[in-house]
């Protein structure tokens, strides 16, 4: 275990077994729809690789990035597109791929611009899901897992762009970020 991690959630075959129900139940749900996978940058990166090859059916991949402006303590919720969609979505069903929700904020604008485009239908997948009080509701259709409302990295998840090639999802030790802003509540970096 790297020595910044304090407590291992979810190990690589925890993560890869719930990837596997995940996109069998997707398969289920989406059969014979032109299904759009629109992921999340840069955060859900191997999440999207590794549940796109567990949804046995066509479908296509496409990546947004989108960054959120706020102070130190809290997301705002105005947010720019830094990346966006290749093409029109309007005969697509869409299902955004998501690594963690946390205060729900950026989720809840990406959700506002993609409805705006007018798709089939629009669905949420997240891997990790936190236990805390959201500052918007924004209905998620496939959780991996739920999670206590602490600092977690690896499995594409970073801090300061570090830990994103951890193979498991671990709770970063206070000590790493200590003497700087609490880590979820930076947001003006990407939302990633
Ligand atoms: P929010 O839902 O608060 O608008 O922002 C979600 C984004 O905050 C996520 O996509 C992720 O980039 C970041 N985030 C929130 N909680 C965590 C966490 O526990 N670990 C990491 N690495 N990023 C987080
Ligand atoms: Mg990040
Ligand atoms: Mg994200």
């Amino acid at each position: 275990m790297h020595q910044d991690i304090s407590e291992i959630l979810f190990s690589e075959e925890h993560i890869k077994a719930k990837v596997q129900e995940l996109g069998k139940q997707i398969t289920e749900d989406f059969q014979g729809k032109h299904l759009l996978l629109l992921g999340t940058l840069k955060g859900a990166v191997p999440f999207i690789a590794d549940l796109a090859r567990a949804i046995d059916m066509p479908l296509e991949l496409d990546y947004m990035a989108i960054s959120s402006y706020g102070n130190s303590t809290q997301s705002s919720g105005i947010v720019r597109i830094l990346k966006d969609l290749e093409g029109p979505i309007d005969n697509k069903h869409i299902l955004i791929i998501e690594d963690i929700i946390d205060s729900g904020l950026t989720l809840s604008y990406l959700v506002d611009v993609i409805r705006r485009r007018n798709p089939l239908s629009l669905s949420i997948c997240t891997l990790l899901y936190k236990e805390r009080k959201r500052m918007k509701e924004v209905p998620v259709n496939y959780i991996g897992f739920t999670i206590p409302d602490k600092f977690v990295v690896g499995y594409g998840l970073d801090y300061a762009q570090y830990y994103r090639n951890l193979p498991y999802v671990g709770i970063l030790k206070p000590s790493v970020y200590e003497g700087e802003s609490e880590p979820e509540q930076q947001h003006a970096s990407p939302a990633e």
